[in-house]
């Protein structure tokens, strides 16, 4: 069957692509370490499983729900707001999603003309490119000049905006390179968003993830004029390990929010009615549990740091958010003689049987993600079978 020309220009996830990989070379057996999915390991707290169990047990989940989302979901949500942003939104301004990425999607959906450009800056996460494109947008890739930062300043933002940008996308704390946007360099990208009469989506779906003491700030905090240019996408996946749960949400300009939920109640209805239920208990009742996740992250952490800044020929900054890590590979690859990044990744699965997402995905031809979301013996396992590789592709080069 002849495919329309939009289906055969998606490219699919570079990060399901890669864990499913993985998962095939384990079901043939083969004892593959896979560092490549981004998702919390940990089981669902107890506290939301329960409160699924009873809304199924009660008949609640049998039924659709209203398309933008139970009410109590999103009052629930309202004061979660309030309490991690310190600021007000209306019911109107709400929107429950199957998930944080089906959020993502349609607001470039309904924001988007064909040839409406979005800044994205690099690296990004595998997703914003090609839901851009599936939008009719153009991503432009904003480069930093340092890169060493990880993070994108004004003055790179300048060099590529144009008449025809629309969006600014921010994604803090980043997948895949863990790096946080401090309030000081949100208020410049407020004041240039402002400037250029730009849109701001802010992906801030790893905004409890932060460790070590550093603090998250939402572009939408910095001022009530930023506030309204900027649609926050965010979710339960991360925060309460609910990625199967698929809920999302978005929050924002109302018109906006209107017609994204318009969207929605044509292309899903609306979000599984027994996923919000379960959300509005992580919301309402799963802190703690939440806190103790994000704790074992920040162990986590610090011993995969520690780890991976000392293979040689990786160099990092050290990240302060989500749960990845994104080293430059550039110097170990020259010295075991590679010069292509996605032939090395699948040397490294082939060979040392550990599964990593190329930086290709995110934009980046010299890193590669580790995601630390795994226990941290299976981490320093993985680490001493990369050791291994290079030691022994290296001395292959020398000779
Ligand atoms: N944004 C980023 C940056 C992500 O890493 C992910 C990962 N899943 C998402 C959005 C989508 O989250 P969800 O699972 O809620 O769709
Ligand atoms: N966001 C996670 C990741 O980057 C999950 C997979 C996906 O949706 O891309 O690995």
């Amino acid at each position: 069957m002849e495919l329309s020309t939009r289906a055969k220009n998606i490219a699919p996830s570079a990060t399901l692509k890669a864990a499913a990989k993985a998962r095939a070379l384990k079901a043939e057996g083969i004892d593959v370490i896979s560092l490549t999915v981004g998702e919390p390991d940990f089981v669902t707290p107890k506290v939301i499983q329960e409160a699924a169990q009873t809304a199924i047990v009660k008949g609640q989940a049998s039924f659709y729900t209203p398309t933008s989302g139970l009410p109590a979901l999103k009052s629930a949500l309202k004061n979660h707001i309030k309490k991690n942003y310190g600021l007000d939104y209306q019911a109107n301004q709400l929107l429950v999603t199957p998930g944080a990425k089906f959020a993502l999607y349609t607001a470039f959906q309904v924001l988007l003309n064909p040839g409406n450009e979005v800044l994205i800056p690099v690296p990004y996460w595998v997703s914003y490119s090609e839901q851009v494109k599936l939008a009719g947008g153009v991503p432009l890739f904003v480069h930093p000049s340092d890169p060493h930062s990880g993070k994108v300043t004004v003055s790179d933002l300048e060099k590529m905006v144009s008449p025809q940008t629309k969006i600014l996308l921010l994604n803090s704390p980043s997948n895949p390179n863990g790096m946080i946007y401090t309030a000081d360099e949100l208020v410049a990208i407020a004041d240039f968003v402002s400037q250029h009469d730009l849109i701001v989506v802010a992906d801030d779906i790893y905004s409890n993830l932060v460790y070590n003491h550093e603090v998250f700030t939402s572009i939408a905090m910095i001022n009530p004029e930023i506030q309204k240019r900027t649609i926050v996408i965010t979710g339960v996946s991360k925060t309460y390990s609910m990625t199967g749960w698929r809920i999302g949400f978005a929050f924002g300009d109302q018109e906006v929010i209107q017609a994204m939920s318009d969207l929605q109640s044509q292309a899903a209805s609306n979000p599984t009615t027994v996923s919000q239920y379960a959300a509005i208990a992580a919301l309402n009742d799963g802190e703690k549990a939440a806190e103790e996740m994000r704790q074992a992250f920040e162990e986590r952490l610090n011993k995969a740091y520690d780890l991976v800044e000392k293979i040689p020929g990786f160099t990092l900054v050290k990240p302060h958010g989500a749960f990845y890590l994104f080293p430059n590979v550039a110097e170990a690859m020259a010295n075991c003689g590679y010069d292509d990044l996605d032939v090395f990744v699948e040397d490294l699965l082939q060979e040392a049987h550990v599964a990593v997402v190329s930086g290709t995905g995110f934009g980046v031809h010299n890193a590669i993600r580790l995601s630390y979301a795994v226990s941290p013996e299976v981490f320093q396992e993985a680490v001493e079978r990369i050791l291994a590789f290079l030691q022994q592709k290296s001395l292959k080069c020398k000779h």
